[in-house]
C-alpha cells in the first residue's frame, strides 16, 4: 500500500498498517526538517528511512524504524565542519497514552501519539535528534582543522581536557 512520510496518521490507520504488515520507507530532504536542520552546520543531503509495521500479541502497534543519513555538524575542537554518519535501527511501540506505553512489553521503545496521530517524518527526524552526540567532535585531533594549531597553549589544553568526557549517546 503505497504512503507518504509527510502524511498524518490516525492511530486506526496505523493500527491497520499493522494488521497488513505495511512497509513505508522513502526518503526525505534533510532541509524539510525544521528541528533537525536547526542542529546541523549544513542541511545539504537527505536520510532514507524504512518503517515496517507490525503487530505484537495481536493488541500493539510495533514500528521497525531504520533510518540512514550523513550529518554535516560543527566539531566542537576546531569549530570546523564534520560528518556525522547515522545508521539507527529502533522497535518502537505506538501507545495512545502514558499509562499505556508502562504496559508495553518489554524491548520497544514507547512512542505516546500527540492527539493520536502520527507523521513517520517526525519519527525520522527525532531519531536523527537523538544519535546526534552531545559534543561533536572529529574521531582523531589530527582531523581537525588550521584553526587549532592557531591557538595558545592553554586553550588547546582545555580542548584536550573535554576528551574526558563520555562518549555521547550514538
Ligand atoms: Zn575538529
Amino acid at each position: 500500500m503505497p504512503g507518504s512520510l509527510h502524511t498524518w496518521y490516525s492511530f486506526s490507520w496505523l493500527d491497520m498498517l499493522a494488521e497488513r504488515q505495511s512497509v513505508l520507507s522513502g526518503e526525505i530532504e534533510l532541509k524539510r526538517l525544521a528541528r533537525l536542520r536547526d542542529m546541523l552546520h549544513a542541511d545539504d543531503g537527505s536520510v532514507t528511512a524504512k518503517l515496517r509495521f507490525t503487530k505484537h500479541s495481536g493488541a500493539w502497534v510495533i514500528v521497525e524504524l531504520e533510518c540512514e543519513a550523513t550529518l554535516a555538524l560543527r566539531c566542537q575542537r576546531c569549530l570546523e565542519p564534520m560528518l556525522h554518519a547515522v545508521e539507527a535501527r529502533v522497535e518502537l511501540g505506538l501507545v495512545e497514552s502514558a499509562s499505556m506505553a508502562a504496559r508495553l512489553p518489554e524491548g520497544y521503545e514507547p512512542v505516546v501519539l500527540e492527539r493520536e496521530r502520527l507523521m513517520p517524518a517526525q519519527l525520522i527526524e527525532d531519531e536523527l535528534i537523538v544519535s546526534l552526540p552531545l559534543m561533536p567532535k572529529h574521531a582523531r585531533p589530527e582531523e581537525c582543522g588550521g584553526l587549532v594549531s592557531q591557538r595558545s597553549e592553554a586553550s588547546t589544553k582545555a580542548a584536550w581536557t573535554l576528551d574526558c568526557a563520555p562518549p555521547g549517546k550514538h
